[in-house]
């Protein structure tokens, strides 16, 4: 986990943003504000696949605020260290869009970096998007990857991924209200990432905000039972709002009815 967080600045969770790593290659899901230096925290304490100038693949579940601030900081940072390869990004419709013109507001930055001095490679600012369709969006020796969609209230698309490695295979829900498309991608999966928020905390929220998040996102006890439908080995918690509760709380809350392992995701915890 690289950040585990919502769009509430809380400091000790980053933006949303999950690295699968296989063969010391790295594949993000998603890039919230905070990804770069995440990623070298994770360096840093051992997992030598996240060195920042290997971050060159990235996949969108959507493209609230919240999932792709860090996107500048993904393309650019890496680069000026010293990234060769070009950055693909496989994401929803949109994406394409957003890239041009997140490219197009740094113009200055990177005409100055290419031209004006710095010993910068001519390649690695560069990033080649793609607008995806549910299916295999991606397959290299490591990894086949597969994108569903998933219901994100008004969102025309948001997608999970389903990540099948040689030893495991990996759901990542994305935002999402309980979605029948991630019980059948995981359907026994070995680690299914899924957000959630506390049904505690949710009962104290003003009425016009609850309306929104049960159209938008899924409670503990919706995920306890869609949880059960799914059967991963493990479930982990992502994406928790928390609304004063703690993770104690949350675990409790998904435990109440469902019987299997369960862990709350932490910024740079390893699943
Ligand atoms: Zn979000
Ligand atoms: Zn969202």
């Amino acid at each position: 986990m690289l950040g585990t967080g919502t769009p509430n600045a809380d400091p000790e969770r980053s933006g949303p943003s999950v690295a699968i790593v296989v063969n010391d290659t790295p594949y993000l899901v998603d890039f919230g504000p905070g990804v770069v230096r995440r990623a070298a925290a994770a360096f840093n304490a051992g997992v030598k696949g996240l060195e920042v100038k290997n971050l060159n693949r990235a996949f969108v579940t959507h493209l609230h605020s919240d999932h792709t601030a860090g996107y500048p900081d993904l393309i650019l940072t890496p680069w000026v260290l010293e990234r060769r390869s070009p950055l693909e990004v496989y994401g929803p419709k949109g994406i394409n869009a957003m890239t041009r013109l997140i490219t197009k507001a740094y113009r200055e930055d990177i005409e100055i970096r290419l031209h004006g001095g710095e010993p910068s490679n001519k390649t690695g600012f560069r990033v080649i998007s793609h607008e995806i369709k549910p299916g295999v969006v991606y397959r290299d020796k490591s990894v086949t990857v597969k994108a569903f969609r998933v219901d994100h209230g008004s969102w025309p698309e948001a997608y999970g991924y389903r990540f099948e490695t040689s030893d495991r295979t990996i759901v990542i829900s994305g935002d999402c209200r309980p979605s029948r498309s991630v019980i059948d991608n995981c359907n026994g999966c070995d680690v299914l990432v899924h957000e959630v928020y506390s049904k505690a905390g949710f009962a104290r929220r003003p009425v016009e905000w609850q309306r929104y998040h049960s159209r938008y996102h899924t409670s503990a006890t919706e995920l306890a039972e869609l949880a059960s439908r799914a059967k991963p080995a493990l479930l982990v918690l992502y994406h928790q709002l928390y609304w004063g509760t703690s993770d104690d709380d949350l675990l409790k809350e998904v435990q109440a009815a469902y019987p299997g392992k369960v862990v709350s995701g932490r910024d740079l915890g390893i699943y």
